[in-house]
């Protein structure tokens, strides 16, 4: 059995806040298949834990969906500590890119969310970071180019995926390249 801790973060072009990205319907879609239009917004923090089977290992995902913790510019140790991955959530409806160019390029070794607010200092060097573009259905109200954060990821080396939590596109994709990549780098 391997054990994957994972921390949802979101990047918002809101300073403060960070709701509203798709975390938590992310992660819903993931373990239980649902979504909800009108998804009640997360307080503090909630954790989520799904078991699967994945070349023929048994990897139990703990996933702890965070909300709001940038407003005191830091997150709790108990959200990353020990965390494998952390998936960067923006809305490709609502992301100014500007702040992404903005953004420091080590994010592996910690994950900050705009150039003024560094938030998790991950201790793990190997932090796996996947940058997600959430809200994938929403094409007639896209901000943000599906390129431009390929590219963004693609400098940063982070692994990038384009999403719908409301059509479930990628959703899977997304959490099983987090569980093949961090098996395959044991
Ligand atoms: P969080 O604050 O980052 O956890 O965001 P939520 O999961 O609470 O989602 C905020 C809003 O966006 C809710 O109304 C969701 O129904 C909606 N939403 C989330 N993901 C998607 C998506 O992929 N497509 C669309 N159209 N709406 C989404
Ligand atoms: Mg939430």
């Amino acid at each position: 059995l391997l054990y994957l801790n994972i921390i949802l973060l979101s990047l918002s072009q809101v300073l403060l806040g960070d709701m509203g990205t798709g975390k938590t319907s992310l992660v819903l879609r993931f373990v239980k298949g649902q979504f909800y239009d009108y998804q009640e917004s997360t307080i503090g923090a909630a954790f989520f834990t799904q078991v699967l089977s994945l070349n023929e290992a048994t990897i139990k995902f703990d996933i702890w969906d965070t909300a709001g913790q940038e407003r005191y510019y830091s997150l709790a140790p108990m959200y990353y500590r020990g965390a494998a991955a952390a998936v960067v959530v923006y809305d490709i409806t609502s992301m100014d890119i500007k702040h992404l160019t903005h953004y420091p390029s080590k994010l592996g070794a910690y994950v900050a969310f705009n150039d003024k607010l560094c938030i998790a200092v991950v201790e793990n060097p190997n932090l796996v970071t996947v940058l997600v573009a959430n809200k994938a259905d929403l094409a007639t109200k896209r901000l943000v180019e599906n390129e431009v954060g390929e590219q963004y990821a693609k400098e940063n080396g982070l692994l990038f995926f384009e999403t719908s939590a409301k059509t479930a596109q990628n959703v899977n994709e997304l959490f099983y390249e987090i569980g093949d990549y961090i098996s395959y780098h044991l």
